[in-house]
């Protein structure tokens, strides 16, 4: 492709050029010290973007998926109940995981739109005075719906209930693009992959676990192999790996963990926050929803737009086919109900500007009832007020 437009699907994101160079690299020895000059500084720029300073970082050759996978294998035994809150086709894929791994699920069903319930989780954890639930899950941001949950909520609830549960958290949308604090929110196991906030091509799943999650891992009996992270740290103790790692991805990850560093967490989150909020403005202009059922549940990675009388699916073809631009088709229950402006990851106000506006064409030229430059305009005017304005200073 000779031309390329910025992606706007939620994942996987705009890969900066310097990035790009980072992963083309020659292959190296993994064996060699050369390979530990890769994997410690990326595990280490890991362990500082999820605010810890404790959690052992595995990265594995996998993706989001592997991670989920990499929670549950390691740290419980077939017919442990998990407690988790279905609210988006993600949460849904990780519970079907457990259940797939002989495990007794306890769903606690909820709108999708909706956000997780944690004075609900506190019920179930109080009244389970047996303990029988041995993790609590929670999406963090629920990509499908874009909706983020309030994690600290949760593990306020868990302490409320006095419940020893193991906390896992799927931060693979917000990690890297929102505010996530590892430690400060008690997190057992945290779930992420390269191709999110880390800016990267797809094909790492990054977990982080706490010394309470490895020590679950000496007890835990389902069955495991691949996503052993006894192996994974045994190999790490001697600059190496249990099997070939993806050298370059790592490289990659050294590079982007420092570019989020650099900038500073919390003027990455801000960004982040700014541009969804310019996005946000601009559907209100078009006189749209989002699906995310209230403003304290709105991602600042994703947002849904409901598009009733309209197939969302067909903005989304009709991006691709006519404008070459990607945005993200609904998924599950919302397939049909809505399209998906990714913004998180390689992502400025200028960039999510030309989304906006060719989200606007798409709509118009489907005969919705859009007028051009109404959310273009809704989103500058923010933007704008955002940013220093020199002729003001002058
Ligand atoms: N969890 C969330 C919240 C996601 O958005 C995704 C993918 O988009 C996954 C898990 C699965 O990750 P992957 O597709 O990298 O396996």
């Amino acid at each position: 492709m000779s031309h390329q437009n910025p992606l706007f699907i939620p994942g996987p994101t705009n890969i900066p050029e310097v990035v790009r160079k980072a992963c083309d690299m020659p292959s190296i020895d993994h064996r060699s010290s050369l390979f530990g000059d890769i994997l410690h500084p990326a595990r280490e720029g890991v362990r500082q973007v999820l605010k810890s300073n404790s959690a052992e970082v595995f990265l594995f050759p996998a993706s989001g998926t592997g991670g989920w996978e990499t929670a549950i294998c390691n740290t419980l035994s077939p017919g442990d109940a998990v407690l988790v809150a279905r609210n988006g086709m993600f949460s849904h894929r990780w519970f079907d995981m457990c259940q797939r791994h002989g495990l007794d699920v306890q769903i606690v069903e909820t709108r999708w739109g909706d956000g997780i319930d944690a004075a609900r989780y506190e019920e179930i954890l109080t009244s389970d005075t047996a303990h029988r639930i041995k993790a609590v899950l929670a999406t963090h941001n629920e990509t499908a719906t874009g909706v983020r949950s309030d994690i600290s909520a949760i593990r306020r609830a868990i302490d409320s209930a006095g419940h020893p549960a193991l906390f896992f958290v799927d931060g693979v949308s917000s990690i890297g693009s929102m505010d996530f604090r590892f430690d400060d929110w008690g997190v057992d196991v945290a779930v992420t992959g390269s191709q999110k906030g880390f800016m990267l091509p797809a094909g790492l799943a990054i977990v982080g676990f706490s010394a309470k999650a490895l020590a679950a891992t000496e007890t835990a009996k389902l069955p495991r192999t691949f996503f052993d992270v006894r192996d994974m740290a045994a190999g790490y103790a001697n600059n190496a790996y249990p099997y070939t790692p993806a050298v370059g991805l790592m490289n990659g990850l050294k590079l982007t963990t420092q570019m989020l560093l650099d900038e500073g967490l919390e003027n990455v989150f801000a960004r982040h926050h700014r541009i969804a909020e310019g996005v946000r403005r601009a559907i209100r202009a078009w006189g749209l929803e989002l699906c995310a059922a209230s403003p304290d549940v709105a991602s600042d990675t994703v947002s849904a737009v409901l598009t009733p009388g309209i197939n969302g699916t067909d903005i989304v073809a009709h991006a691709a086919e006519s404008y070459g631009t990607a945005f993200g088709v609904g998924l599950g229950e919302v397939a049909g109900k809505l399209f998906r402006i990714g913004h998180l990851g390689s992502m400025t106000d200028v960039m999510a500007l030309s989304g906006i506006a060719t989200a606007e064409m798409c709509m118009a030229d489907l005969g919705m009832n859009i007028r051009l430059g109404s959310g273009v305009a809704a989103a500058q005017e923010f933007y704008r007020q955002s940013h220093a304005h020199p002729q003001q200073d002058a």
